[in-house]
């Protein structure tokens, strides 16, 4: 192969030397696989401001908070970093192939059990890049620049980068780091494997198929649970040999270290996931968000079984060039929308359920992805009936009065995901706000005081353990419903995140904007990672 035919086979040296400027195109050569090509790279206009860039944010000045740069050009993808760089192709296969290499590979250490149990995490707290693991760090890669609206550059922050000045937290996600990427996954009751805690992984795009098949939800095009899937079914976990379940229901606890979780229900701490993890599996080496592993990409990853940019949510905030318009989803007011803006195409659950039973009832409770629920907290939204939200969080059930006076966000996610237990538990009761519900086939529960209190203290701090606590009382209360309705041993469980938190250093501040800002380039940057160029 040479560059001649659009594949740069780089070696040392001439890595970052500036190539002839042309869109990717395949490969064809006897016996080669060829190149799927991504629909957004770096482009002829934008390769010399680009350089500038990865000048600036590779220079060691900003090596303590820039853990690595992505990007995707000349028919192939960069990871780069102050010591470092890997350039490599995806096949029309869905295989990555490593062309080039220099210094250290940053994406060289792609393991899942990096970093488990939480006592391993804890001696390690915000490691280096040498020291760290990006799982399916390729696939996370090459996916981010299959949507068009995909950044120039994508800036991956490190596991010590703090910026509380700038509206961050102590506790982060969002990068590719495997403590920042790993979220829980337990799945139990019937047609689950009783295997408890278990050392492997597994991915949050797999949750998706693995409930449609546990289920037995007809395939939707060949043999994939939901339309152009990229997770698969977990077939280690279940066990169909006696019967599938009539009924799943999942929960979603935001922002939780399993780590954290498994320990805690070790120790007693979370008797209901406890029960959980004893009465069917879960992977102590969790199950990886995709990129960018921030929320509502991952939420909407879970219930398609989609990376984020097949799905369409590509991040917190974007920018999409072609119309001009900047996108946010991920807020209170944006939730009610957000699905708006998802791929053509996209199957849920929830489409997945009704494609197969179309009488069959589905709930969504307060999960903004709520594509193809019947019942969605986000549905009375749109509607303009906005469902009586509680004052205060005085008195509310399972609720740390120590924290919920001083802490405005646990305050709040107290009132949020008591509402969650209200709906939720209401329409196992086949009655909530004057309106009857059938016992729902699959029903979707989303909590948030885990986000808000793991963000706020870090995962390692009390108020994480206090929000771990309350939100396991929450699930009893929600298991207990579904056992008043007497389907409880006709029913799986699944329990998951939809990304990891990780502690960072407040020594190490600092923000690469002012840096690129100084050096006069023009530029987007959006969800705080995301470089768009030449935009302003
Ligand atoms: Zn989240």
């Amino acid at each position: 192969m040479s560059s001649a035919l659009g594949v740069n086979v780089c070696t040392k040296g001439e890595f970052y030397m500036r190539r002839p400027g042309r869109a990717p195109r395949a490969v064809s050569l006897p016996g080669v696989t060829t190149t799927a090509p991504a629909a957004h790279f770096v482009t002829p206009e934008r390769e010399a401001e680009v350089e500038a860039a990865l000048a600036i944010l590779l220079d060691s000045a900003l090596d303590p908070i820039v853990e690595m740069v992505l990007l995707s050009r000349d028919g192939a993808y960069e990871a780069a970093s102050h010591d470092g760089r890997v350039r490599f192709r995806r096949t029309t296969s869905g295989e990555h192939e490593v062309l080039a290499t220099e210094g250290a590979d940053p994406l060289a250490d792609q393991s899942t059990d990096t970093f488990v149990p939480l006592a391993a995490e804890r001696e390690h707290l915000h490691p280096h890049r040498r020291d760290n693991a990006y799982p399916f760090g390729f696939e996370q890669v090459s996916q981010l620049f299959d949507h068009p609206a995909a950044p120039d550059l994508c800036v991956i922050h490190t596991a010590a980068h703090n910026w509380e000045d700038q509206g961050g937290h102590r506790g982060e996600h969002g990068s590719l780091d495997v403590v920042q990427a790993r979220a829980p996954f337990v799945i139990a009751g019937k047609g689950v494997r009783a295997d408890g805690l278990v050392p492997r992984a597994g991915r949050l795009i797999d949750v998706a198929p693995t409930v449609a098949e546990l289920l037995g939800c007809a395939p939707a095009a060949g043999d994939a649970r939901l339309a152009d899937e990229d997770g698969q079914v977990r077939e280690d976990v279940l066990d169909l040999a006696g019967g599938r379940p009539r009924h799943v229901v999942g929960f979603l606890f935001d922002g939780t270290n399993p780590n954290v979780l498994y320990a805690m229900a070790e120790a007693g701490e979370a008797p209901n996931v406890a029960r959980l993890i004893e009465m069917g599996t879960a992977y102590e080496h969790g199950a990886m968000a995709g990129l960018p592993t921030v929320t509502l990409a991952n939420h909407t990853s879970i219930l398609t079984g989609r990376l984020p940019a097949h799905h369409g949510i590509l991040n917190n905030a974007w920018y999409d060039r072609r119309t001009g318009r900047q996108i946010i989803t991920n807020s209170s007011a944006t939730w009610p929308t957000a699905m708006e803006t998802v791929t053509a195409g996209v199957e849920s659950i929830h489409d997945a359920v009704h494609r197969t039973w179309p009488d069959a009832f589905t709930a969504s409770v307060n999960e903004p992805c709520d594509i193809g629920a019947d019942y969605s907290t986000f549905g009375f939204f749109r509607r303009g009936e906005v469902p009586p939200i509680p004052k205060s969080p005085d008195g509310l059930p399972h609720s740390t009065e120590r924290f919920v006076r001083p802490s405005k966000d646990y305050s709040w996610s107290t009132i949020v995901d008591h509402m969650a237990v209200e709906q939720a538990t209401g329409i196992w009761s086949g009655d909530y706000r004057d309106a009857t519900y059938p016992a729902p086939r699959f029903m979707w529960c989303n909590f948030t005081l885990t986000d808000a209190a793991f963000h706020e203290g870090g995962p390692h701090s009390e108020i994480a353990a206090a929000a771990v606590r309350d939100c396991d009382a929450r699930l009893g209360a929600v298991l207990a419903a579904v056992e008043r309705a007497g389907v409880f041993d006709d029913t799986a469980f699944v329990l998951v995140a939809d990304h990891g938190m990780e502690e960072n250093d407040p020594a190490v501040g600092g923000d690469w904007d002012v840096h690129l800002r100084e050096a006069g380039l023009t530029f987007r940057d959006e969800g705080y990672s995301f470089l768009y160029f030449g935009e302003q």
